[in-house]
């Protein structure tokens, strides 16, 4: 526990998920999204850690320096000039979500023609609005739209970060989404509603989607019912105000601006 700052629970658990052959639908978060409006983005745990908690899922690097992208237990940074790399175990990062994703469900649809008709699969698929939900969407996507967060000055707050953000348009890219759904109770902590980043099959794209055309795509998704948040040791953390509604700020950051 000791060595690897983790809990009893989490030790245990995994233990026993392993032995029973029983997947643990989890979700555990590094710091939180109201962080990370205020421009709180210094490394707080290191990826080996974060991947010892899942193998699927999403987040941010130090100053905000790429889109991260974790599939199939290996976490990507995706850079503002449009490369993807292996990110190391020793890496520590301010912000991440991640499961171990089992899809509990999925679904084959022949063709999306855009973003709203993911968002309206996906919400069929989905039993509640009080739950956590992981999606895996799998496809050859005739058109790609993705954002990737250019690195910016300690401080900075989300909303000004996002406005010199990096924008790519991909055609024809099989590739896959890592998606994440959260309720509309848990802003202060997380991205409300759906946030998908996408890689491509040969992991040499991706980024945040914005936009999207597909065919034969496969939706798969499991529910979480259980989190586990943690909150950053650092002093900056520690001393931070997050008492500010961050909800506004986040829609406007991480939705199209053409939409
Ligand atoms: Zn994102």
């Amino acid at each position: 526990m000791q060595t690897d700052k983790t809990s009893c629970d989490h030790i245990v658990s995994t233990a026993l998920s392993q032995c029973l052959g029983k997947p643990l639908h989890t979700l555990f978060q590094v710091s939180t999204s109201a962080a990370l409006v205020e421009g709180l983005y210094q490394g707080a745990v290191k990826v080996a850690r974060l991947l010892s908690h899942g193998d699927f899922g999403l987040g941010t690097f130090i100053d905000l320096d790429g889109e991260m992208v974790i599939l199939d237990g290996v976490c990507y940074k995706v850079s503002f000039d449009g490369t993807v790399s292996r990110v190391e175990g020793d890496r520590l990062i301010p912000y991440a979500v991640i499961t171990r994703f089992n899809a509990e469900f999925s679904e084959h649809h022949p063709k999306l023609t855009n973003f709203s008709e993911l968002v309206a699969a996906c919400d069929q698929l989905r039993e509640s609005e009080n739950v956590f939900y992981a999606f895996r969407v799998d496809g050859t996507f005739s058109l790609i739209k993705t954002r990737v967060m250019k690195p910016v000055p300690e401080g900075t707050g989300l909303k000004a970060a996002a406005s010199a953000q990096q924008e790519f348009l991909f055609q024809q890219r099989e590739g896959t989404l890592v998606g994440l759904w959260s309720p509309g109770f848990a802003g202060s902590f997380s991205v409300p509603g759906y946030h998908f980043h996408f890689l491509s099959t040969d992991r040499k794209r991706g980024g945040h989607v914005l936009e999207l055309r597909a065919d034969d795509v496969t939706i798969g998704g499991c529910a979480m019912h259980e989190m586990h948040v943690s909150l950053p040791e650092t002093e900056e953390f520690l001393k931070a105000d997050l008492s500010r509604d961050p909800n506004n700020d986040l829609a406007n950051a991480e939705r199209n601006h053409e939409r």
